[in-house]
């Protein structure tokens, strides 16, 4: 389809020719780039997409133990699509966006059923239509599993391209992100496809970085617009802020006579989706009110201060409540008694492993409190 006349003067200028951009690149990254990332041998396409779904967010060296621990329990596509759940959430305990984790083993299911366990590489939209993967991940997926022309455009790129050409506004933006991807997509070459993407992605992790870029021995030091208005931390600008809104929750920290500690499993989706939490209350009375319901011979204990966790969207000041009891009431169906010296491998949520890290550390205050899922 031809392009409309908006959106043609909306197409950016190039700042350097696109195989003067690339020349560049490539001899940078045949010097300085990352060329024994564990996902690059062998290079499956099955590989390749899980470490791209844990490097969203996450810093390359945190990604390399969590990646090769995955891939010992989970070789194969397969054997991630008929793991249970509780197993997947276990071994990304700590890389945090859970979410990630839920969709990737929704999404190994999927191409199980309908894909015959192979990801469909050949087809941008095929991939796009799986949970978690986006236009940036599926192009990374195809350039570097197959080395056929597809684009990307994740936080590093992004950055980097709008210092170069000092994209003005924040790359969230329908209409910044278009002229991003514009650029990404002039810039990408037909050939040497593999290299260039974990280029692209290197350059902007280790030279052009989020702060403290590497100007002075940058490639593109003549042509970016950035440096020439000596105002590369300017770029990209940053998400308008609003205040986030403060939430309070009381976790309780029911305690057997054993010295287990109660667990129970969150819903499959929503906040903390699927992980092992502390029983939350909002007020102290309906924790008052479910101790009177469900615990025989609670015995209240003085609460420890309170700690603040942080989501993308509120935070959350958490107040524990340590609670002794003789026996819990009636079986619960999605609850358990977390054996703090012989922990079971599950998901649990960050807040909640440090509470339980914090009484394992109290019970034993001469060993380091070391629960599964640490990094
Ligand atoms: S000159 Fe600096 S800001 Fe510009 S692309 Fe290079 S590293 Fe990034």
């Amino acid at each position: 389809m031809a392009a409309s006349t908006t959106e043609l003067m909306d197409m950016p200028t190039p700042r350097i020719e696109p195989a003067e951009f690339q020349r560049r690149l490539l001899s940078w990254f045949d010097q300085f780039g990352r060329h024994d990332l564990p996902w690059q041998s062998p290079r499956t396409a099955y590989r390749v997409w899980v470490s791209e779904i844990m490097l969203q967010q996450t810093q390359v060296a945190t990604v390399i133990d969590y990646f090769e621990r995955f891939m010992a329990r989970f070789p194969t596509l397969r054997a991630l699509a008929e793991a249970p759940q509780d197993d997947v959430l276990h071994l990304w305990t700590g890389l945090g966006y859970y979410a990630r984790a839920r969709n990737l083993h929704r999404a190994a299911q999927q191409v199980v059923a309908d894909h015959n366990a192979e990801l469909p590489v050949e087809r941008l939209d095929a991939l796009m239509a799986l949970p978690g993967i986006g236009r940036s991940t599926a192009g990374a997926i195809i350039a570097q599993s197959t080395g056929k022309r597809a684009v990307i455009l994740d936080g590093n790129v992004k950055r980097s391209l709008a210092r170069l050409h000092a994209v003005n506004g924040w790359p969230g933006k329908p209409a910044v992100e278009r002229k991003l991807w514009a650029l990404a997509e002039i810039y990408t070459p037909a050939t040497r496809v593999v290299d260039y993407t974990q280029a692209m992605m290197d350059f902007g992790a280790t030279l052009c970085k989020r702060t403290q870029p590497a100007c002075s021995q940058c490639p593109f030091r003549d042509v970016c617009l950035a440096l020439a208005e000596d105002n590369v931390q300017g770029y990209p600008q940053p998400k308008p802020k609003k205040a986030l809104p403060t939430r309070q929750t009381l976790m309780l920290m029911l305690e057997d006579t054993k010295g287990r500690i109660w667990l129970e499993q969150r819903p499959p989706s929503g906040l903390w989706g699927g992980l092992w939490s502390l029983p939350q209350f909002e007020s102290q009375r309906a924790l008052d009110d479910w101790l009177a319901t469900h615990v025989e011979g609670p015995q209240p204990h003085a609460k420890p201060p309170a700690f603040v966790h942080t989501f993308s969207h509120f935070r959350l000041e958490i107040t524990p409540q340590p609670v002794e009891c003789k026996a819990l009431n009636g079986v619960r169906e999605n609850g358990l008694w977390y054996d703090l010296t012989d922990p079971p491998a599950l998901g649990l949520a960050a807040p909640v492993k440090k509470l339980l890290a914090q009484a394992k550390q109290q019970r034993d205050p001469f060993e380091l409190a070391c629960l599964p899922g640490d990094a």
